[in-house]
């Protein structure tokens, strides 16, 4: 798919059904000259130039990529008549497809019944969890992995109910004893559990937490903003299989939120929540002077919190679903790609004389810093800030990594050895969402690697 054949497309496919509408004649009020656009567009497009190549391999720090070409094409035919979802009314077409994605996204999870919505991205789609966990279990409070996204503390705060940080384990996932003791005290109501943390990639137990569900009467929210498609490699076989059963476990869960704009190849101000229970929708009854719902079916304003949504998002995503579903042979085989990058990088990282592997990659995050002799959190902290700048400002051949924080404690958890000799050791982070972080994997663990030796110490 090359967009310079496509865009133009999407540009005469506007047009035709414009001109379905009849003839009329712009105001000139608007009207700008192309000379003066020409001049401002130039500067424009030599400001975008201050930007990291997001699309290449050499870039492999934070998790981000451009759009697939389905949903740039997608997204700009839609936005050039600009429907807006709050109301089918303020879009028939885009509404009906944001209802029709957000039933395959409910699938993917093995949700037998839904309700849910496309959001501006994962924060808000996590607000709106814990809005519905709130009106659920009124008074009660909510309890989140230490490891967990920052979003889960403020969301609370904005919310006014309280959170509690339960302690992660050696692998960065939720330790279950911790958070057992803590539904002990009667006091929580909800529990965010993390597929895939934002730091780590670490999943957390949650087919053991459906247990306590039962036991405490607790509602379980999942948090797979960055994670969730990883679902559609659950139970697979070949090196980038996963365990199936806490991805199993989701469909029992409450609620859900996953980021189509992270890893479902789409631009941003694209995130999901969904509901296993149809009949949260009471918690959101509101009556706006400014819309006329028209019709009976479901208005997705009605179940909202946000009111104005592009429904460009949804076209994007129902165009991207279309070429690439939500089966281990579409969309599964772009993200196993990443997955068997960062397994093999891994590999590669534990043999490296350079290198040393912070832990074993659980989804396509791998995490990592040089090797100082002897091992200690200041010379990890300083050595993994030194490389992360020096690759980056190479003048030949930079790499773009990102960086971790990590406190002593996770840190010497998995590494004993290491000499404690600071309160935190920053390491080296790589999230591999391309599918050329595969093909060219070797040339920038090389590049890395001889980075990481040409250190001046
Ligand atoms: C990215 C992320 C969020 C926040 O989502 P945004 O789309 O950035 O608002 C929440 N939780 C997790 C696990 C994430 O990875």
């Amino acid at each position: 798919m090359d967009l310079r054949e496509w865009l133009p497309q999407a540009v005469e496919a506007h047009s035709a059904w414009r001109a379905g509408f009849g003839v009329y004649t712009p105001h000139p009020v608007d009207d700008v000259d192309d000379e003066d656009f020409a001049a401002a567009y130039a500067e424009f497009v030599k400001r975008m130039d201050d930007n990291y190549p997001f699309f290449h391999p050499r870039y492999a720090g934070q998790m981000v990529k451009p759009p697939h070409p389905a949903a740039v094409i997608g997204y700009v035919t839609a936005m050039l008549a600009n429907p807006n979802n709050h109301a089918r009314e303020g879009g028939p077409a885009t509404t009906d497809m944001e209802i029709e994605v957000v039933a395959e996204l409910a699938g993917m999870f093995g949700f037998p019944r839904h309700l849910g919505h496309l959001t501006g991205g994962g924060t808000v789609a996590n607000l709106e969890a814990l809005y519905v966990a709130r009106e659920s279990h009124p008074g009660r409070d909510v309890a989140f992995s230490a490891d967990g996204h920052t979003a889960h503390a403020r969301m609370c705060h904005l919310l006014g109910m309280r959170g509690h940080a339960v302690p992660v384990d050696a692998h960065g996932r939720m330790d279950m004893d911790a958070l057992e003791d803590l539904l002990r005290g009667g006091r929580v109501g909800t529990v965010v559990l993390t597929a895939g943390t934002t730091g780590l990639g670490a999943v957390d137990p949650i087919h053991e937490a459906l247990v306590l569900k039962e036991k405490y009467g607790v509602r379980l929210h999942v948090d797979a903003a960055y994670g969730g498609f990883f679902t559609l490699l659950a139970g697979g076989s070949g090196a980038e299989a996963l365990p199936s059963e806490p991805w199993l476990a989701i469909g029992a869960c409450d609620s859900v939120v996953v980021d189509p704009h992270k890893h479902g190849l789409q631009p941003y101000g694209c995130g999901a929540v969904i509901f296993s229970d149809p009949g949260v929708a009471r918690h959101y009854r509101h009556e706006s002077p400014f819309t006329f719902f028209t019709e009976a079916a479901l208005h997705l304003g009605e179940v909202s919190l946000e009111c104005s949504r592009a429904g460009a998002a949804a076209a994007a995503l129902w165009l991207t679903l279309k070429v690439l579903p939500l089966t281990r042979d579409g969309l599964g085989a772009v993200l196993a790609c990443g997955r068997r990058a960062a397994l093999r990088w891994a590999e590669l990282i534990t043999d490296s004389p350079a290198l040393d592997l912070y832990q074993r990659p659980e989804l396509d995050i791998v995490t990592f810093f040089p090797r100082t002799e002897p091992m200690s959190l200041s010379g990890v902290d300083a050595g993994s800030t030194r490389l992360c700048t020096t690759a980056a400002e190479a003048a030949a051949d930079p790499v773009f990594l990102s960086i971790l924080c990590t406190t002593a404690e996770a840190f010497r958890a998995r590494h004993p050895g290491a000499v404690g000799d600071a309160e935190q050791a920053r390491v080296l982070r790589s999230v591999l969402l391309k599918p050329e972080s595969e093909t060219h994997l070797d040339g920038l663990h090389h590049r890395v690697e001889e980075l990481a030796m040409r250190r001046d110490r």
